[in-house]
């Protein structure tokens, strides 16, 4: 199957002394969805913004669709690379219109755009409301088909949950999933929820410290852990996502 993400030892310390990432090596197939999960300050935003290109690593190469974005002697710049970032605060811009928010950076077929992407989300009613009048689940999906206008190959998300409220969290996860899915494009999002995983990821890439301590499908998750470690990370983050549910019932 093809790729479309490759990565190979990528490092990146901001300090010149400890390593935000360390020697990460993953690669993910083509139109797959990875959850890459991990305690506050284990690296997840760095890696996305490695993949970005907002960040220059110290080493380590990425290619995406097989192509090197970024190694030791070549820096793509972020525009090139057919990415998508979705920002945490979804940045959609206040004093324009839902429909212009969305066709923003776009030269043609605007209103073709528009009209799919409204449809694809069931917002075909809001194409001249306001962002100040949607609800949170309303802002994150135009924000996230406003960066799937530009036709990215790879939709990258930084804790896109994080600004909801956790009922409304239950509903979105299976609609992202299958907007993604609908549209054929590969993601990957970050969370520190093993439900958001779960519920809407095929992958999945623990992070801690910088390093990868898993990769896996989402169904061999917890399945046969040989480290200490790994187990404890895991049954923390399960019964965490536990007190989650009994929070919200
Ligand atoms: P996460 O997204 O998992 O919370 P980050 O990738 O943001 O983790 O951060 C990983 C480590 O790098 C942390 O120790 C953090 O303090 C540090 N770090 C992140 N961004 C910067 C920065 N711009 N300058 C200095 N240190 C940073
Ligand atoms: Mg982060």
């Amino acid at each position: 199957m093809n790729k479309i993400i490759e990565i190979k030892g990528l490092s990146k310390s901001y300090d010149g002394k400890k390593d935000a990432l360390s020697s990460c090596t993953f690669s993910m197939d083509t139109g797959k969805i990875c959850a890459v999960v991990g305690e506050s300050g284990s690296g997840k935003s760095t890696l996305l913004r490695l993949i970005a290109g907002l960040e220059r690593p110290d080493s380590g190469q990425i290619k995406i669709k097989g192509k090197i974005v970024s190694d030791d002697t070549l820096i793509m710049p972020p525009q090139h690379r057919h990415v998508g970032l979705v920002f945490q605060d979804f940045a959609l811009f206040p004093h324009l219109t839902v429909a212009q928010n969305i066709t923003f950076g776009l030269k043609t077929n605007k209103k073709e755009t528009v009209k799919r992407l409204l449809q694809l989300i069931k917002m075909e009613d809001y194409a001249h409301a306001y962002p100040t009048s949607l609800s949170g689940g309303q802002e994150q999906r135009v924000a996230i088909v406003r960066t799937l206008a530009l036709n990215p190959e790879l939709l990258l998300l930084d804790e896109p949950f994080s600004n909801l409220d956790a009922g409304l969290k239950s509903e979105l996860r299976q609609e992202i999933r299958q907007i993604v899915k609908k549209v054929g494009t590969s993601m990957i999002f970050i969370t520190h929820d093993l439900y958001d995983a779960i519920d809407i990821a095929d992958e999945i890439i623990l992070l801690k410290d910088g390093s990868i301590l898993r990769n896996s499908s989402i169904t061999d998750f917890s399945k046969n852990i040989q480290n200490e470690e790994v187990e404890k990370i895991i049954s923390d983050l399960k019964s965490n996502a536990r007190r989650t549910l009994e929070l919200l019932d």
